[in-house]
C-alpha cells in the first residue's frame, strides 16, 4: 500500500478529483481489487480520510490547472456518495476556472440520496459519464453486485433520462473486450433511445 493518498491526480490531459472510497457497488472488474492507484500516479487513491470541501478547494489552489482540459470527479469510489459536497466544490470551480466539469458515475445518485438529485447538476456539472456496463439487467447486476439489487439497471437508465435535461452532455460507456458485438449493438440501441452518446472505453479509463 502506498503511504500518502491523493486528492487531485492528472490523467488523459485532465485533472481528476478523488473524494471518496465509498460505493454501493462491488463490481467484479473494479480496479480497486488489485491496485492502489491508476495511470502511474505515485500516491494511493485509498483515502485515510475523506477530504473536506475546503481541503479539495485548497488542493486546487495549490496546483496550476491551466494546462488541463477537463476537471473530472472520478477516483477509487462512487463520487455521487458525496454529491452535495461535489456541488459545493463545483460552485467554487465555476467561479474560479473556465474548465468543463465531468463526473464519472455509476448513475446511482438518486438511489443513494433517495430523491431526484438531477436538477442540482445544472450549472455545476457539464458532462455526466455513466457506466452502462451491460444491456441486460440481470447480467448487469451479476457484474456490478449493487446493494440496491435488481432495480439498479432501470434506476441507472432513469437517472440518465432525467440528468440529460440539466447538463450539456451525457455519455454511456462500456468497456472494450467485455461485451460481444451483439451486446454492444443493444447498448447502442439503449443510447439511441435515450438520445445520449455511447462510448466503448479502454479498461483502465
Ligand atoms: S462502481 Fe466503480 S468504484 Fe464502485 S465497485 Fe464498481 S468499478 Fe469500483
Amino acid at each position: 500500500m502506498k503511504k500518502d493518498f491523493t486528492i487531485l491526480y492528472p490523467a488523459h490531459e485532465n485533472i481528476y478529483v478523488n473524494v471518496t472510497n465509498r460505493c454501493p457497488f462491488n463490481c467484479t472488474f473494479c480496479l480497486r481489487q488489485s491496485m492502489d492507484s491508476v495511470y502511474g500516479n505515485e500516491k494511493s487513491l485509498w483515502l485515510t480520510k475523506e477530504p473536506s470541501v475546503e481541503e479539495v478547494i485548497d488542493a486546487f489552489k495549490q496546483r496550476d490547472i491551466s494546462s488541463y482540459k477537463e476537471i473530472v470527479f472520478c477516483g477509487f469510489g462512487e463520487p455521487t456518495e458525496r454529491l452535495y459536497d461535489i456541488f459545493e466544490i463545483c460552485d467554487y470551480l465555476k467561479q474560479n476556472y473556465d474548465k468543463p466539469i465531468r463526473i464519472n458515475t455509476n448513475g446511482m445518485a438518486n438511489l443513494i440520496w433517495n430523491k431526484d438529485t438531477t436538477k442540482d447538476f445544472k450549472n455545476r456539472i457539464d458532462i455526466v459519464s455513466v457506466s452502462l456496463n451491460h444491456p441486460d439487467k440481470n447480467k448487469y447486476q451479476k457484474l456490478v453486485r449493487s446493494k440496491f439489487g435488481i432495480k439498479t439497471h432501470e434506476a441507472m437508465l432513469e437517472f440518465v433520462k432525467e440528468v440529460k435535461k440539466y447538463v450539456s452532455k451525457v455519455v454511456l460507456t462500456t468497456v472494450d473486450t467485455t461485451l460481444s458485438k451483439e451486446e454492444e449493438k443493444l447498448c447502442q440501441k439503449i443510447c439511441d433511445e435515450l438520445q445520449v452518446e455511447y462510448r466503448i472505453r479502454p479498461y483502465e479509463e
